[in-house]
């Protein structure tokens, strides 16, 4: 057992935002958090105490969405204009650069690099990862994130139709390889790295490519992860690719890839139709809002506050590298920034003395820690009985020559963390990172 003492700071629920000054979050043996107190009990005198006062400790963070070898070119491609949209995007950036990790020589170099700067700059413990392809490039970015000591879920993509520079499979050799590859991660050398079912978009894959990986998930139970109407030609194309359909999430479920057997998340989707927004809920598939990718790629705004307040699980996505930075940190206050634009745009609808509605800092907390843990089992909250994830940030590098509240220091982290310092991180209760300069 053991104990951090710090400005513990948690959401156990969406708009509660809790900070314990310089107080103790107690750790179980088996890394179980047992509370958060301001005297340690006589059960901890003799526990380690990690002494972080005046430092923040957060719940580990849980990107919802990522693409992990989009890394290498992050911050290149997002200033699309009226001659560009995502299609050029796509073919300029993401497609010849994901057609790089066939040579697994070329995945191990990006791969630890990416594996290696999640961990020491970023705030996330948990995250839903897509790959490419490739199976063994795949297979090394799990070994890898297990190494570092990450619990995760990562997907070996499929695609058979729609894609260039190399990327494309027959549907049966997608689908060998997507069970040989769910055969071999069953290892124990994959440790909590988990595969999940990475159909890329409907575009991307044909129906019976769709079918088979909807058995393929029930039968070896492994959860789903895709797109979904992201903006608005994807969603004209998949309904001239699937015109018996009346809205897109149906593409997706009627070969049971939409929560009706395994858990799925689903990224973006900004433009719910009615029957959308209910199956959503109906079927408990998860959110990945990626507020600054939707914002760099003009493709709209989601409506997450009609999905928290309708009961929909809400996670967090950096969408590397539609955004440019993967700390969650980052997309905490986009998240917020785009919240309040969708009601200027379009909620306050022409009406200047309408009720201000967008999300709060609490709300926005939430969607990055407790809201996509829930994907995981009981993570990212400090609450007994929760997974211990945890990121502690000095952030004493920032002060200024004022006393300032510590609400007052921690909105200030959550806009300039740049400048601040991760000291350690903790995954399910141990200790995978230290920052030598701490
Ligand atoms: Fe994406």
């Amino acid at each position: 057992m053991f104990a951090l003492k710090g400005i513990i700071i948690h959401t156990p629920t969406k708009d509660t935002l809790e900070i314990h000054e310089n107080e103790y979050v107690l750790v179980s043996d088996d890394g179980i958090c047992e509370g958060i107190v301001s005297l340690l009990p006589d059960a901890y005198q003799k526990a380690k105490v990690y002494d972080y006062t005046d430092c923040f400790i957060f719940p580990g963070m849980c990107d919802m969405h990522v693409h992990a070898p989009q890394y290498g070119f992050r911050g290149m491609g997002l200033l699309i204009d009226g001659d560009s949209d995502w299609s050029t995007w796509f073919d300029n950036y993401s497609f010849p650069e994901e057609s790089q990790y066939k040579d697994l020589g070329y995945a191990e170099k990006a791969y630890s690099r990416f594996v290696n700067d999640l961990l020491t700059k970023t705030t996330t413990t948990r995250a839903s990862v897509f790959a490419t392809i490739h199976r063994p490039a795949t297979e090394y970015l799990m070994k890898k994130m297990a190494e570092a000591g990450f619990s995760a879920f990562v997907g070996k993509l499929n695609m058979d139709r729609n894609s260039k520079y190399g990327l494309i499979e027959t549907m049966e050799e997608s689908i060998e390889e997507t069970e040989r590859w769910l055969e071999d991660t069953a290892s124990p050398e994959y440790g909590d790295v988990k595969p999940i079912i990475t159909p890329r978009y409907t575009p991307s894959c044909t129906d019976p490519l769709m079918e088979q990986l909807g058995i393929l998930a029930e039968k070896y139970q492994v959860p789903v992860q895709s797109h979904l109407s992201e903006n608005l030609e994807e969603i004209e194309w998949v309904k001239q690719l699937k015109p018996e359909i009346s809205f897109y999430a149906q593409a997706y479920d009627m070969y049971g890839l939409f929560g009706s057997k395994v858990p799925t998340v689903m990224a973006h989707c900004i433009y719910p139709l009615d029957g959308e927004f209910e199956l959503l809920k109906n079927r408990d598939v998860m959110v990945a809002h990626c507020p600054a990718c939707n914002l760099s790629a003009a493709n709209g705004i989601a409506p997450v506050l009609d999905y928290l307040e309708a009961g929909i699980k809400v996670g967090l996505g950096s969408d590397m590298a539609g955004s440019y930075t993967l700390n969650l940190l980052y997309n905490i206050t986009a998240a917020i920034n785009v919240s309040k634009a969708r009601f200027f745009m379009i909620e306050q609808n022409g009406d200047p003395y309408a009720k201000k509605h967008f999300l709060s800092v609490a709300n926005a907390f939430y969607l990055a820690t407790k809201g996509g843990g829930q994907f995981f089992g009981k993570v990212g909250s400090f609450e007994e009985g929760y997974e211990f994830d945890a990121v502690v940030y000095d952030s004493r590098m920032l002060n200024d020559f004022r006393e300032r509240s510590v609400e007052d220091r921690f909105h200030r982290l959550l806009w300039t963390f740049e400048q601040a310092m991760i000291c350690s991180k903790f995954i399910r209760g141990k200790l995978v990172y230290e920052n030598p300069e701490f």
